[in-house]
């Protein structure tokens, strides 16, 4: 059987794939590897990913491309999910005998809704789908493959839960996918050296954030780890492959989760002389970072999500700001580079907790920030507290645009007014002398960097006058 693996065509630049957090058009161009894709794909010898928004691919040369399979293996999010059912639609109407399946966080938690969107999904899986569409393609009735729903005599039959996988070193490598199916140029992030490779070592997340997407609807709140030797293998293998990546991100829910792992994990990582980065939480402690910084980490990515400890409480980060601030100040001793992640819009934000934030940002002084809405996905806990209590203003994630919206409102503050604070947010960070000083500095001395901050500045000129634009036509609440 032929198999594509699709992210399919959405909003311009759309970071929506199966890799990325918020599924949204970002401030400045940024596409995840399609990694969930990968490891099906790997197990199938037919097979191929073709990642449509990093490719820049139109929906005429998408379906140009998938025709020629047997199956279709769409992934979808809850912000491209409209635009994806009509991927689908135009997928069956080119060739009517494709059976197509429907994978990601948004199936796994309304498969039912899913399947009624429309009649051209022959069926969808919840939660990790590696093994499901595995185990279709060697032949097996969907009734007897667990993890999926589908559709028999106009009912939708929903299977036994699939079991989340326990032995990850099973899985195939995706540096073999990324070779096959990926031009690795294409993808790119921000804060990331270019070109970067970007695997996982593990599954899911302990920590129990309502708002965070992935652990919650799809990987699950124990953190399933691969054996060091596993990612070494893997990562050694990337090297061999691509030896012009200048950087490889372990993209994992939360890479530090587990302390001894990470420490057996570097002293793994660190024969090999490798530039990495990864992601950690304020919890990770002074010794483990010096373990992870002689291993060759570059940069952290740091969900601070917020300077204000009753909006962390209420969200059950689990950390305390007096932990964000001693953190900070330990990268900064081990020249550890920070990308801080904060959220504006999270349960109940007020005008004097955004300004808790953005003080807090600019105090802390990490070396870049992001600043996302908050985005209630289905499935999460933050959806269902903000159905409860009636915060919602509006369903959309996005705008038709990509970009994202506020759907949420508090007391006090309207979804207008926590949209517009993004900009004030990030003219405040990055318009400081400080700031402005440590970039001139940069850019005179390397002009790679000097490049890529001129091309970036244009495109975040851009993202802010696209959000004036949605301001005025009244699209942003
Ligand atoms: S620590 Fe990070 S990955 Fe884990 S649940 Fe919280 S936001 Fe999500």
């Amino acid at each position: 059987m032929k198999v594509a693996f699709l992210n399919p065509p959405s909003y311009e630049d759309f970071d929506g794939g199966a890799g990325s957090r918020y599924q949204a058009t970002r401030e400045v161009t940024s596409f995840w590897y399609p990694t969930w894709l990968c490891y099906p794909a790997g197990m199938i010898k037919d097979s191929r990913v073709i990642d449509a928004p990093a490719e820049h691919y139109s929906l005429e040369k998408t379906l140009s491309i998938v025709k020629d399979f047997d199956l279709v293996v769409v992934y979808t999010s809850t912000a491209s999910f409209m635009k994806d059912l009509d991927t689908v639609r135009c997928i069956k109407e080119a060739r009517k005998d494709i059976k197509i399946a429907l994978v990601g966080p948004h199936t796994s938690i309304l498969p039912e809704e899913s399947l009624r969107a429309s009649q051209a999904i022959d069926f969808v899986c919840r939660r990790e789908f590696d093994y499901s569409i595995k185990e279709f393609t060697e032949g097996k009735n969907l009734k007897e493959i667990d993890g999926i729903s589908y559709r028999k005599n106009g009912e939708i039959i929903h299977n036994n839960d699939r079991e989340p996988i326990k032995d990850l070193d099973a899985l195939p490598f995706v540096v073999e996918v990324y070779r096959r199916d990926l031009n690795i140029h294409n993808y790119q992030i921000p804060y990331l050296l270019k070109p970067y490779v970007s695997i996982y070592t593990g599954r899911g997340c302990p920590a129990q954030c309502i708002f965070c997407l992935w652990p919650q609807t799809f990987t699950g709140n124990t953190y399933r780890v691969r054996s060091p030797e596993n990612v070494v293998e893997e990562v050694g293998l990337a090297l061999k492959y691509f030896p012009e990546v200048k950087e490889i991100f372990f993209d994992d829910d939360t890479f530090t989760a587990n302390r001894a792992r990470v420490h057996e994990l570097c002293r793994g990582l660190k024969p090999l002389g490798i530039t990495w980065s990864t992601t950690s939480r304020v919890s990770t402690d002074y010794d483990t970072l010096k373990v992870m910084k002689d291993s060759g980490l570059r940069l952290l990515v740091v969900g601070y999500e917020s300077g204000n400890q009753q909006i962390l409480d209420n969200v059950k980060k689990g950390v305390t700001i007096e932990q964000a601030k001693q953190f900070t100040k330990n990268c900064k001793k081990l020249k550890i580079q920070i990308h801080g992640a904060f959220i504006l819009g999270l349960p109940e934000e007020t005008h004097e907790s955004i300004e808790d934030s953005i003080r807090f940002a600019c105090k802390l002084n990490p070396d870049t920030i992001q600043v996302s809405l908050a985005s209630p996905y289905p499935g999460t806990r933050l959806y269902e507290l903000c159905q409860e209590k009636g915060y919602f203003v509006k369903e959309n994630l996005v705008s038709e645009r990509g970009y994202q919206n506020c759907s949420l409102q508090y007391p006090g503050i309207t979804n207008l007014e926590i949209f517009q604070a993004v900009e004030k947010f990030y003219k405040r960070f990055y318009y400081r002398p400080r700031f402005i000083a440590r970039m001139i500095k940069k850019i005179l001395f390397n002009k790679e960097e000097r490049r890529r901050v001129l091309r970036e500045g244009a495109e975040f000129k851009e993202f802010l006058s696209r959000r004036k634009e949605m301001v005025r036509g009244n699209k942003a609440c």
